[in-house]
C-alpha cells in the first residue's frame, strides 16, 4: 500500500511511518512541525519507501499519484499545546480533516481519522463504550480539541454515508512512548523528566484522577489491525488498566529511582475524573488487545528519556 500519514513527525505518526514501512509499504509523510519533531523521522529518510512533505494540512492537500489509505494524525493532542495553539487545533481538526477526506475521496483511499478518548469528555461513565455520546464542556479550554475531534467523526461519518467511502475512526486512548517531547506536557513526559532531572513531580489536583496508559507498539498494532478491518464506526484502542495519576507518579519515581519529591498543582479546568476504555469492540472484532504491561512500557520509556536528557 501507499499511504499518505498527516502529524508524521509527531510522536504516533512517526511511529505508524516506522512500523507501516517495516511492513513493506510505502509512506508520504506530511507535517508542519507545529507540535513534532525532524528527530522522529531522521532515520527514515534513508529508505526510499519514505517521501516527507512539510506543509501546513490545513491547506489543500495535494499529493501525486495513487494512494490506498489516508491517516489524518496531524493535530497538537497533548492539553499544553492545544492550550496554546487553540485555534491552529480547532483548523487541524476540522478544515484539515475536511481536505484530508476530499484528498482521500479523490484518490479513492480508505480515510482513517486520529481520534480519541476526548470525545467522552469528562465521561460520567466508566468504563467508556463506544456508544457513549460523552460530557464535554463545548467552550472551556479543551473544548478546542475536543469539539474539533468530534466534528472531525460527524464529518467523517457524513462522507461514509453520503459518498460511500471507506473510513476507520480510531478513538485512542492516552498513549505512551519513546518520541514523545521532552516538554511535550503531558503527564508520562513531565514525570519522567522531572524524576530524571530530581526536580519536583507535578501532579495535578490530588492525582485522583484516573487514566489508563497503553504503550505505543500496542496501539500501533491495533490501529494497523483497525486499517485493514472493514469496520467504518468508532473503534476504541487503549489499554483498560487504569490507574490515578498521583500512582502514576509514584510508578515511576521509582522505575527512575529519584529522589524527586511529589509536589499538588491545581487541577486543570475540566480535567477528565476518570478514563478508561472498554475495548469489547477491539477484542471481539479486531482480535486485538494490549500485550506490554505499565512497568514494562514505562521501562522502555525511561531508557528512551535518559538518552534523550
Ligand atoms: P504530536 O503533537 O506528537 O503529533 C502531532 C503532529 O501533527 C505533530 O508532528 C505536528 O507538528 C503535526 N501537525 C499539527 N497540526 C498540523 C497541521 N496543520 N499540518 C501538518 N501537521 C500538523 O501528538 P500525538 O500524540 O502524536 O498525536 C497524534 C494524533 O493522535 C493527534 O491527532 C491526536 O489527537 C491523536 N491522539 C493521540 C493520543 C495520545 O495519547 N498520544 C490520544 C488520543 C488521540
Ligand atoms: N497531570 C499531572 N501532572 C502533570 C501533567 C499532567 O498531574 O505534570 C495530570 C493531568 O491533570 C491529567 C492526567 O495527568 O489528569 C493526564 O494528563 P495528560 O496531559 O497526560 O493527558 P490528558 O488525559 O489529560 O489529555
Amino acid at each position: 500500500m501507499k499511504i499518505v500519514i498527516t502529524g508524521a513527525a509527531g510522536f504516533l505518526g512517526s511511529h505508524l511511518s516506522r512500523y507501516f514501512i517495516n511492513k513493506g509499504h510505502s509512506v508520504i509523510g506530511i507535517d508542519n512541525f507545529i507540535t513534532g519533531n525532524i528527530n522522529n523521522i531522521n532515520d527514515l529518510f534513508k529508505t526510499k519507501k519514505f517521501e516527507f512533505i512539510e506543509y501546513n494540512v490545513t491547506n489543500y492537500i495535494h499529493v501525486s499519484g495513487k494512494v490506498d489509505a489516508v491517516l489524518h494524525f496531524a493535530s497538537p493532542a497533548s492539553p499544553i499545546d492545544y492550550l496554546k495553539f487553540p485555534i491552529p487545533t480547532l483548523k487541524v481538526g476540522s478544515l484539515g480533516t475536511y481536505r484530508a477526506l476530499g484528498f482521500a475521496k479523490a484518490k479513492k483511499a480508505i480515510f482513517m481519522i486520529a481520534s480519541t478518548s476526548e470525545v467522552y469528555g469528562d465521561p460520567l461513565i466508566n468504563p467508556q463504550t463506544e456508544s457513549y455520546w460523552g460530557n464535554v464542556n463545548p467552550i472551556g479550554p479543551r473544548g478546542v480539541y475536543d469539539e474539533a475531534k468530534r466534528y472531525a467523526e460527524a464529518l467523517t461519518m457524513a462522507y461514509h454515508r453520503y459518498h460511500k467511502m471507506p473510513v476507520r475512526i480510531v478513538r485512542i486512548f492516552n498513549t505512551y512512548g519513546p518520541n514523545m517531547r521532552l516538554e511535550d506536557g503531558r503527564a508520562v513526559p513531565n514525570f519522567m523528566v522531572q524524576t530524571l532531572k530530581n526536580k519536583p513531580i507535578t501532579v495535578y489536583g490530588k492525582g485522583e484522577q484516573t487514566r489508563s496508559l497503553c504503550y505505543v507498539s500496542d496501539l500501533v498494532n491495533g490501529i494497523y489491525k483497525l486499517l485493514l478491518s472493514n469496520i467504518n464506526t468508532p473503534v476504541n484502542i487503549g489499554n483498560p488498566h487504569e490507574i490515578s495519576i498521583l500512582k502514576l507518579a509514584q510508578t515511576i519515581k521509582k522505575l527512575t529511582k529519584s529522589k524527586s519529591r511529589i509536589i499538588f498543582k491545581s487541577l486543570p479546568q475540566d480535567d477528565p475524573q476518570v478514563r478508561r476504555p472498554d475495548i469489547s469492540i477491539a477484542k471481539s472484532k479486531l482480535k486485538w488487545q494490549p500485550k506490554v504491561s505499565l512497568e514494562d512500557g514505562l521501562k522502555k520509556t525511561v531508557k528512551y528519556f535518559k538518552e534523550a536528557l
